[in-house]
């Protein structure tokens, strides 16, 4: 024999190592298994929120090794140094920020996902996996009141989404050189910060920002809109896009969609609505009446990461005229020139053409498959089940002796605060939050609004329930009387 054949077959020994057999394979998914059973088992006992100090800072002394650990010792370290340390998104009492899912029936998708490893950024690649990514995109579509024209892709999430969304505009209405200094954008202090980033990864840096003044529930003023804009006209700049949001991140508010979306019209401005947060509650009645004039946009962000309950990696681009989407993204090479022949199927785009992704996570199947599997139905339950439990919150915590609240949640977030009868509200609220995160047993976040701080109760994680609230209430009743007291 050949020294290289000798060679070839050790090596082939070593590589298939990447490949267990069945019987491998059953003890790999049993572990697996066994360990996302305790955690979910566990779940109800654990922390919104681990105040570990070390934030696991031994994983950084753990090397890739030469010789593979096994999986029980993988699965020891992500137990020590991963699931029990920072924020808790799979608990019912994470309360903050915007909070984040992970259905069971989600992860069991992204695991057929990865296992079959359908190709997602192509048609002629993975007809299937696109098929599944456009229908789901035509049922968002649906969902917003889009016309059929529509096109849009899933994204890794509303930010990705706002850039693609934002670059769509700029190209449809020839942003470039010199016009970019001279091009207007609206929006109320409330828009979410990934759109400030995104205007500059899409090198908008010089346009000019009109932050619209708010009412007193922090939705846009949509009669200063139309005054900001005419005063633009006059004074010889181009209003180009205005950005509504359908749900800040803030307070949960809603800009009135549509009267933005007849001024939008009226004025010829490309009309952007970033309801990362807050779209999917057009699935029940009373976030369908809250969300009209959603139809009206251009351009439309919804993240299933939040309120469709998905594990993180997914938002969602819609873009009414899905041929500007295509102009603004398409591209093409000789390597993939067989990937041009349209497979027989001329009405399924590719989400490489329409988006700044080539080579995707098959994402679609986390969405399709629980939607398939448990129907529709239990997700309309969930979002006008957090809609109530926002009204309850904010309804108790009015009556919460030394509590202030903001106003009537519009979606599933509230605002309020604790007001001390002595010294700093700010203070005291700042403190109360540290010691509500090394309680743990809750985690909301906080923010500023009009310069005070608040803290901010965002229901909207699909296992909060009313006990996780009325929890809530009492850890936070409790938390402030021990530090009033001190
Ligand atoms: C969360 C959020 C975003 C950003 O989305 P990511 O998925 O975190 O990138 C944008 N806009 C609003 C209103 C949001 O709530």
């Amino acid at each position: 024999m050949k020294p290289e054949t000798i060679d070839l077959d050790a090596l082939e020994t070593a590589a298939r190592q990447l490949d267990p057999d069945a019987r491998e394979r059953a003890r790999l998914m049993k572990a697996v298994f066994a360990y996302a059973d305790r955690y979910l088992e566990s779940l109800p006992d654990q922390p919104a929120y681990f105040d570990r100090p070390d934030n696991g800072r031994a994983l950084r002394e753990t090397p890739i090794p030469e010789e593979g650990i096994g999986l029980d010792a993988a699965l020891e370290l992500l137990r020590q140094h991963v699931d029990t340390v920072g924020i808790n998104p799979t608990s019912g009492r994470f309360l903050g920020y915007i909070p984040g899912g992970g259905l069971f029936h989600a992860a069991l998708g992204d695991f057929l996902a990865a296992v079959t490893n359908r190709y997602a950024g192509v048609f002629f690649a993975g007809p299937g996996a696109v098929r599944i990514e456009n229908l789901l995109i035509r049922w968002m579509a649906r969902l917003a009141g889009y016309p059929e024209t529509a096109a849009g892709y899933l994204a890794a999430g509303g930010s990705l989404a706002n850039l693609t969304a934002i670059v769509t505009a700029r190209d449809d209405r020839g942003l470039e050189g010199d016009a970019i200094a001279r091009a207007v954008v609206y929006f109320t202090e409330h828009v979410h910060h990934s759109v400030n980033k995104a205007l500059r990864l899409a090198g908008l840096r010089r346009l000019a920002r009109r932050r619209i003044p708010v009412d007193t529930r922090y939705r846009m003023d949509a009669a200063a809109l139309e005054r900001a804009i005419e005063a633009d006209r006059r004074a010889g700049l181009a209003p180009w896009m205005v950005i509504a949001s359908a749900g800040t991140t803030n307070t949960g508010s809603v800009d009135p969609l549509d009267t933005i979306g007849q001024i939008a019209a009226a004025h010829g401005l490309w009309y952007h609505i970033d309801a990362a947060y807050g779209g999917f509650f057009a699935l029940c009645e009373d976030g369908a009446a809250l969300l009209r004039g959603m139809n009206r946009s251009d351009s439309l962000v919804m993240d299933p990461h939040k309120t469709l309950f998905l594990p993180y990696g997914t938002g969602a681009l819609l873009v009414r005229d899905g041929q500007k989407l295509h102009a603004a993204h398409a591209a093409e090479a000789d390597y993939l020139q067989d990937t041009y022949a349209d497979g027989g199927d001329e009405t399924e785009l590719s989400p490489a053409d329409l988006s700044p992704e080539l080579t995707k996570h098959f994402r679609g199947l986390r969405l399709w498959l629980p939607l398939q599997v448990v129907g529709l139905a239990p997700f309309r339950a969930a979002l006008a089940e957090k809609l109530l439990l926002a009204r309850y919150f904010h309804e108790r915590m009015r009556s919460v002796d030394g509590f202030e609240v903001g106003p009537a949640p519009d979606l599933s977030v509230v605002i309020y605060r604790y007001v001390p009868p002595r010294g700093d509200a700010d203070a005291f609220n700042e403190r109360l939050a540290e010691a509500l995160r090394r309680d743990g047993r809750i985690f909301v976040s906080s923010t500023r609004l009009n310069g005070q701080f608040w803290l901010r109760m965002a229901a909207v994680g699909f296992r909060t329930h009313r006990e996780d609230i009325d929890t809530a209430i009492e850890v936070l009743e409790r938390t402030a009387r021990r530090l009033a007291a001190l």
